[in-house]
């Protein structure tokens, strides 16, 4: 690399690798199979005690010495089955760099899984709410227009006995999001399966934190033991192992950041284009060989490709508009001379990636969520690429912990304009429920 007109070479440290569970034991070393009795690439806890241990042990934590001593051990000792190609880098070991795998742990096949199959039980057999309502709620529900909502298969009998929802782990990540606005009205308030409920919406949504500082790393420690103890006291149930990983998350946090920047979702969604590949491609002599080619070729093209990168802000049939002649002017808050400007006004435009029209609804708020606004957007206006909203200002009344989401009471007679950084992040909605409207916060989702 040349800086400054000298050249100098750059090393690269590796810091982790990205993969799913399985995969990660497997590259490093750790058994294979989660019904093994050290299963635990984080700690050498063993499956019984996993199963019902709330609270971690720091003295079973697997270190970079005692993965050096296990591996002269039996497998059947320590869960370590071979010594990781990965050790042989100079600044990297396999112990020290595990990462998690949310999207696994939590949304396909794993903790909200189980979670929902106990608490649709619960709703089924002690709350008397029929199969056919559950689905029929389901399938009602409307999540809003920016979410590419597709209609989930119905849920049978066996699904919810089996934990085998039949969603992706995206379509279980918005279930989460919106189960309190689902079925809240069904459900009587301070039930305990419902404060349940809540738990693990509030976990997921912790989880989901785009960063951490240490007084939120020991809420979400918190949370995850809350969650873990209504779990096992109000079902009678075992911690499965995905329950145990979830409670290394917090040092995993602190070793190599939020888990959603580690996830598979991105990886995983590129099984549909190699399974398609898979099915036009006729010879079978080395499928694994021919996917890997189309890989390469297809990411040489996209680095040669000028918008690879994505350009930020795209939109179309824009009119060149001034803010002083809009309708709204003499209700704009503005303290600057904006006004004068020329725009480009556009009903719909997409920006990094994420739609935003005339009508959707952003909130703006503190960190601590002590302050939140809510606005509808009423203008979309851009000027030398830089995007803004003039937006109407809605009132938000209070909380409600039964839904898990703010009650929104109506509009009110005060404009703003903001640049598109001001706001919280993605398009959000409102929901009518019982003549009320209500909306979740999507500060810390996808
Ligand atoms: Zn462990």
């Amino acid at each position: 690399m040349n800086i400054k007109g000298v050249e100098r070479k750059v090393y690269f440290v590796l810091l982790g690798l990205l993969s799913d569970n399985l995969s990660i034991n497997t590259f490093m070393g750790y058994a294979t199979s989660f019904s093994s009795m050290y299963y635990c690439r984080f700690c050498k806890l063993d499956k019984k005690a996993a199963q019902t241990q709330i609270q971690l042990h720091r003295e079973l934590n697997r270190t970079k010495s005692n993965y050096e001593e296990d591996l002269n051990k039996p497998f059947k000792e320590t869960g370590i089955k071979e010594n990781s190609e990965s050790n042989r880098l100079k600044y990297y070991h396999a112990e020290e760099s595990c990462v998690v795998d949310v999207m696994h742990d939590l949304f396909s096949h794993g903790i909200c899984a189980y979670d929902f199959a106990a608490v649709l039980n619960y709703m089924i057999k002690t709350l008397k709410i029929s199969l056919h309502t559950i689905n029929y709620r389901i399938k009602k529900f409307k999540y809003g227009e920016s979410e590419k909502q597709h209609s989930l298969k119905k849920n049978k009998k066996n699904h919810i006995r089996t934990a085998s929802f039949k969603m992706t782990a995206k379509d279980m990540l918005r279930f989460v999001r919106y189960f309190p606005l689902i079925f809240g009205d069904l459900v009587p308030q301070n039930n305990e399966v419902w404060n349940f409920v809540l738990s693990l919406v509030e976990l997921v949504d912790l989880v989901m934190l785009p960063s951490f500082n240490e007084h939120l790393l020991k809420i979400l420690e918190e949370q995850i033991i809350y969650h873990h103890t209504l779990y096992t006291q109000l079902f009678n149930e075992k911690l499965k192992p995905k329950y145990h990983i979830l409670l290394h998350y917090v040092q995993t946090i602190r070793k190599l950041g939020p888990p959603r920047y580690t996830w598979s979702f991105r990886f995983e969604a590129f099984h549909q284009i190699f399974k398609k590949y898979c099915r036009n491609i006729t010879s079978r002599r080395n499928i694994c060989l021919t996917l890997c080619t189309k890989a390469s070729l297809i990411f040489s093209n996209n680095l040669n490709n000028a918008n690879f990168f994505g350009i930020d802000l795209t939109y179309k049939n824009a009119v060149t508009v001034k803010l002083i002649n809009m309708p709204y002017f003499a209700l704009l808050d503005i303290d600057s001379n904006i006004h004068l400007h020329n725009f480009q006004a556009s009903n719909n435009v997409s920006y990094k990636g994420v739609e935003y029209k005339i009508g959707y609804f952003l909130s703006k708020s503190s960190r601590r969520l002590s302050n939140i606004e809510l606005y509808e957007i009423r203008d979309i206006l851009i000027k030398n690429d830089d995007l803004y909203f003039v937006c109407r200002k809605w009132r938000i009344s209070n909380y409600s912990e039964h839904y898990a989401a703010f009650e929104v009471t109506g509009p009110c007679d005060m404009y703003k304009i903001a640049e598109v950084n001001e706001f919280d992040g993605p398009p959000i909605h409102l929901y009518s429920i019982e003549n009320k409207l209500y909306i979740r916060l999507k500060k810390y989702f996808i």
